[in-house]
């Protein structure tokens, strides 16, 4: 059976509407629209869809002639769903592009649209539009990949990180968690960063990522957590990730300096205990020490340590909850450790 082959541009049968190569993947798209499909003298039919570049010698992304393997029909018709891009169906590709027999975020970034018209037979087009065809669900699933539809302000409103941040965040952990075939790297660091922000039950999460089980969003707070506790965490959070004198000249508001009438070299730093409700222990011990008679709920206590423009220096502990870890005591236990660098900032 022969497979779907892209129409080169000069070929003698077909004219392209062709422009500059710097179009981008949404012109070409817009272009697709207004061109005609046509009809082959042997029967095939060329449709005006845009298509990679078809090759079995080399590895179509990279061009190396080593270590291929013909590509997964899963990761074929990934690059159509995020990219609108045909992969002719005998191209071949390098192991190191593909993960569970999807294509990684960097190979997904380098495919790119090499003709704009692509041949098929009627073979091959039925095919294809089975293989294409979504499965019917009880509604599209969230997705924050890098073709997906979610605006900035839809990425603030979930993980509370507009798109940028969360690339910038994405960064810290993209080696450290891996695509699966149910979710993306992507879409593990937006699932976790919407349980942070709404608080959504796992179950729940589950059923807007069309994820088998609640253990996998489980699995998947894990993968996300050792990433960033690795790479982003010893940076960013901690007595360590930035001098005394760094603290004081970018992280003090001056004004709290005037209102305090505090001397410009010394450091000023909010200490707070927050509460994070937890569910009743069944330990009885536990029970009762992670009890807050304040609340009424059973809980434990991070002591917050900020500066004055609102940056989160550390977050220590957490600390049980029954009346022997006030603020106060949980703070004077703080200072008095020996081993405790808060006394760094001071
Ligand atoms: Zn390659």
């Amino acid at each position: 059976m022969d497979n779907p082959q892209p129409i080169h541009e000069n070929s003698e049968t077909i004219s392209t509407q062709s422009n500059s190569n710097s179009e981008t993947l949404s012109s070409l798209q817009s272009t697709q629209v207004s061109l005609h499909s046509e009809i082959t003298a042997e029967g095939k039919i060329i449709l005006p869809l845009g298509s990679c570049s078809s090759t079995q010698r080399y590895c179509f992304i990279c061009k190396s002639p080593n270590s291929r393997t013909r590509v997964p029909d899963k990761a074929i018709a990934q690059v159509w769903r995020e990219k609108k891009i045909f992969i002719p169906r005998n191209n071949r590709c390098c192991h190191n592009h593909l993960n569970n027999d999807l294509f990684t975020e960097d190979a997904m970034q380098l495919i790119q649209i090499m003709r704009r018209r692509t041949l098929f037979s009627e073979v091959d087009l039925i095919k294809f539009i089975g293989f294409l065809t979504p499965l019917p669900t009880v509604f599209n699933s969230l997705s924050f990949g890098i073709a997906s539809p979610l605006t900035s302000i839809d990425y603030a409103n979930l993980t509370g990180l507009n798109k940028d941040d969360f690339n910038d965040l994405y960064s810290f952990c993209s080696g450290n968690i891996r695509n699966s075939s149910n979710r993306s790297a992507r879409d593990a660091l937006g699932i976790f960063l919407m349980k942070l922000r709404l608080n959504i039950s796992q179950a729940t999460l589950a059923t807007m990522f069309r994820l088998d089980s609640q253990p996998m969003v489980s699995s998947i707070f894990d993968s996300v957590m050792n990433a960033l506790t690795e790479k982003f965490v010893p940076t960013n959070l901690g007595y360590q990730h930035k001098s005394r004198e760094d603290f004081i000249a970018q992280d003090q508001c001056r004004f709290a300096e005037i209102l305090l009438k505090a001397d410009p070299e010394s450091s000023i730093v909010v200490a707070d205990g927050t509460y994070l409700y937890i569910q009743k222990p069944s330990d009885c011990v536990l029970q009762r020490k992670t009890y807050s008679n304040h609340k009424c709920r059973n809980l434990v206590k991070p002591m917050m340590f900020v500066t004055t423009t609102g940056r989160i220096i550390s977050a220590d502990g957490p600390f049980f909850a029954n009346n022997s870890n006030n603020d106060a005591s949980i703070l004077k236990d703080l200072i008095e450790k020996p081993e405790s660098e808060l006394m760094n900032l001071f």
